[in-house]
């Protein structure tokens, strides 16, 4: 694998079902550290089941994904390396409701055992830069909606994942909410060479990545 590479999937496949739903085809592409992926194609074509099965959310019934060299078939502590390697984003922001926005963007460095005063000090500032430092004590459900998708994304962040994966992140907000949460992902991706995949149904935020898959019926198109 060269250096840069960063994902290497070869011939993915997915069943569900015992079998009766093919939502994989043996899919196969590699991606470098900063580039940023558009996933597209209509909907029940794979996308979330491949960045599932990137993410190690889920396991393949073919095929192999390597993220860093690592061939995820060898790792048997899923949460430790999502804490490590991964963050994700969702069309729903997935944030612990009876905790604050700093308490849900501090959570996930407790998986690396980040001691609590820069746990603090780390969250405070990534929702600083995000314009979020007068609502970091609020809690999910008193903020608005853009407001708590840039905290998801901060979230996700917080770790400095080299892998990041957003499944239609912006499906749930209006179109400015929606391009301030597209400025951060790709954003993270260049400064922090990491690499970003986004599974997304608008065309304006396809085109604004670096290259596309595009799927169908489960294969690539
Ligand atoms: P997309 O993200 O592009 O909308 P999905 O990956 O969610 O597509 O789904 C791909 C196919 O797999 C669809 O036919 C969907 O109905 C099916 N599918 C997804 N998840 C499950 C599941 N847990 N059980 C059964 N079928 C599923």
């Amino acid at each position: 694998m060269s250096e840069a590479i960063l994902l290497e999937v070869s011939d993915l496949g997915r069943d569900y079902d015992r079998g009766r739903v093919r939502a994989l085809h043996e899919v196969s592409f590699s991606a470098q550290r900063g580039q940023t992926l558009a996933l597209t194609g209509p909907s029940g074509c794979g996308k979330s089941t491949l960045l599932s099965l990137i993410g190690l959310l889920d396991r393949p019934d073919r095929g192999r994904v390597q993220v860093d060299g690592i061939d995820l078939a060898g790792v048997r502590r899923g949460a430790d390396f999502r804490a490590r390697h991964v963050g994700f984003v969702f069309q729903f922001h997935h944030m612990v409701p009876t905790m604050t926005l700093q308490e849900n963007v501090e959570a996930p460095m407790l998986a690396l055992g980040v001691p609590l005063a820069q746990r603090r000090a780390r969250a405070a500032q990534l929702l600083d830069s995000m314009g979020l430092g007068a609502r970091a004590g609020f809690l999910p459900t008193h903020v608005s909606g853009g407001e708590r998708q840039r905290a998801a994304v901060a979230r996700a962040l917080v770790n400095r994942p080299a892998l990041l994966l957003a499944d239609e992140p912006t499906g749930n907000l209006d179109s400015r909410a929606g391009e301030q949460v597209i400025e951060l992902l790709v954003g993270h991706a260049r400064s922090q060479q990491a690499l970003l995949l986004v599974a997304t149904h608008n065309p304006d935020i396809a085109a604004a990545m670096d290259r596309r898959i595009e799927l169908l019926d489960g294969r690539r198109v």
